[in-house]
């Protein structure tokens, strides 16, 4: 499960030459038609439990999935970014140290979480900032679902 932030408009998907195989061995992916598709405006995806810790750090509603800022009111969201950039222990209260638990022998299905470091927080902090000021230069809002 995962949730991206979009621009409030309507953006359209476009089709990229594939940027995974270039990466990686063009055997990976036996699959691989050379492209993939992706919206043609930025946006963010992250994790359930990722988006969430960083709505929650920008003073954004997290009881549900999906969401929406007004344009009128992203300069809102730009100012708690700039706070929680400059704030270490904003940040830190966003953290979650790594963790892993069932498995084997335990009854329950095996869990491993990579954790959320304070690194991570302040990269999409940075990646959050840049969408926002896309919206700023466009007049409109954002949305995650
Ligand atoms: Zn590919």
């Amino acid at each position: 499960m995962s949730i991206t932030f979009y621009p409030s408009y309507e953006w359209q998907m476009r089709e990229i030459p594939c940027n995974i195989c270039d990466a990686c061995d063009k055997d990976m992916d036996p699959f691989c038609t050379g492209t993939i598709t992706e919206p043609d405006c930025p946006y963010i995806n992250m994790a359930n439990g990722n988006a969430c810790a960083m709505l929650a750090l920008l003073n954004l509603p997290t009881d549900e999935c999906c969401g929406e800022v007004d344009a009128k009111d992203v300069p809102n969201v730009v100012r708690a970014i700039i706070k929680a950039q400059n704030v270490s222990a904003r940040r830190q209260n966003a953290t979650e140290p790594p963790y892993e638990s069932g498995g084997p022998g335990t009854g329950q299905c095996k869990v491993i979480s990579f954790g959320r470091n304070e690194d991570y927080i302040t990269r999409r902090l940075n990646d959050l900032m840049d969408l926002l000021k896309h919206c700023q230069e466009k007049s409109c809002g954002f949305y995650w679902c």
